[in-house]
């Protein structure tokens, strides 16, 4: 077999395709293959269509292929174009690569099935590519997976914070909490930010929101109050970020207790940090004993735990009368502890109670995402190359928006015989 003949079996090439040569350079270690097609043809109106006989020709497009062995391969054509009677001169649509794409169909979903396991940076080593050409077609895919996913505000929706970078800055995350995909990253986490999601759905597709998980944070409490139809039965808040408002305080209550007994030269509360914030039944066997040793003194934090610890049970009650009746005790309790740090966080729960209780109907939160959480944390950490925060954004789109990522050579073909 000639090796015109071979790789037109590779290209899968049909006709009136055709190899006109193929060339194999040795300096740069990589082959060249030209295509060309047969001269009676009719090429394909990318918008209508129509078959028309060919107008011109675009300039020559060079595709990066797969590999032959270990030479880089690839393939050049110069595309024909139409003048459509109805949309003007037009290149046809390319059955080699995507226009736009310096990539075979081939070749462009092997990089991004690389992509998908590792960082930019590897993906550009393994596939021979640069960062920046690796980077295009990380963003050609979700422009891709974009364009093709259904608009439609998910029925269960989670919306999150997450630090970017040092320093504060933050991201707006909203995730589709049955789907565990990211539906949106917006800047900081403002209003605006939670609102420009909502923004971009009529009224008709707001209203199929069922539920909301979110934290106890002002803005995006309003945003969604503005945007969502009676929000304020859907808005659950998150239990962990609940449980974190309390988790703070029994923190605070340790630290200023140590401080005192550490003046009184009494160092027992030395390392026990986490002690006091683990759930009970997470504490290591190894400290147990330590555990309950501190537990028969009379301690303010221990106290705290305790506090924190039946709060725990507040989320097993399946009826929305139930959490409130057992709420009030534990805020009994909490609030005649004397603990101004445990006060204040009981006082704050008291504030959102309405929307806490939400969980008793709708029974989401967060943690959903939970393992979309280490996902995005993955993603963060494979970001050291990122060079801007659009990067990073693309990337979590990338990796956990979910999304049909796939170039697809197009089914039709795009040029014929003429009289066929
Ligand atoms: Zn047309």
């Amino acid at each position: 077999m000639d090796d015109k003949k071979l790789f037109t079996k590779l290209l899968g090439l049909e006709p009136p395709w055709f190899i006109t040569e193929v060339v194999y350079n040795e300096t740069d270690q990589c082959i060249d293959i030209y295509v060309d097609h047969e001269p009676h043809i009719r090429a394909r109106c990318p918008v209508c269509e129509k078959f028309y006989s060919v107008y011109d020709h675009s300039p020559e497009r060079v595709y990066r292929h797969l590999d032959t062995c270990h030479m880089q391969t690839y393939v050049h054509v110069r595309q024909p174009r139409v003048n459509c009677s109805e949309h003007g001169v037009k290149q046809i649509i390319s059955e080699f690569g995507e226009n736009g794409s310096e990539m075979t169909y081939a070749f462009e979903v092997h990089v991004v099935r690389v992509a998908k396991e590792c960082s930019i940076r590897a993906t550009a080593g393994l596939c021979g590519l640069s960062w920046d050409q690796s980077m295009s077609a990380m963003k050609r895919a979700v422009a891709r997976g974009q364009a093709r996913k259904q608009h439609r505000l998910p029925q269960r929706i989670g919306v999150d914070e997450k630090s970017f970078a040092r320093g504060h800055k933050y991201e707006t995350l909203v995730y589709d909490l049955d789907c565990a995909t990211v539906e949106f990253v917006g800047d900081n986490r403002s209003q605006e930010s939670l609102e420009s999601y909502y923004k971009q759905f009529d009224i008709e597709q707001r209203k199929q929101v069922q539920a909301v998980a979110m934290d106890m944070w002002d803005p995006y409490i309003a945003a969604t109050k503005a945007y969502i139809p009676d929000a304020e039965k859907k808005i659950v808040f998150d239990r962990f970020h609940v449980m974190k408002h309390v988790l703070k305080a029994v923190d605070v209550v340790r630290k200023k207790e140590h401080k005192e007994l550490s003046e009184k030269g009494t160092d027992i509360l030395k390392g026990t940090r986490y002690l006091w914030l683990w759930n009970r039944e997470n504490i290591p066997a190894w400290r147990k004993e330590e555990f309950e040793q501190l537990r028969t003194q009379d301690l303010k934090v221990c106290r705290a735990s305790a506090i924190k610890e039946n709060l725990r049970h507040l989320w097993n009650y399946r009826y929305e009368a139930n959490m409130r009746r057992y709420f009030k005790s534990w805020y009994f309790w909490a609030t005649h502890s004397r603990l101004k740090p445990i006060i204040n966080a009981a006082q704050t729960l008291k504030t959102h109670l309405e929307n806490i209780v939400t969980y008793a109907r709708h029974r989401i939160t967060n943690a959903l995402a939970e393992g979309m959480n280490a996902k995005i944390e993955k993603v963060k950490r494979m970001a050291c190359g990122f060079r801007n925060r659009a990067h990073y954004r693309m990337a979590i789109y990338f990796h956990c928006g979910g999304l049909d990522l796939f170039p697809r050579q197009p089914v039709q073909p795009a040029l014929k015989f003429r009289g066929a």
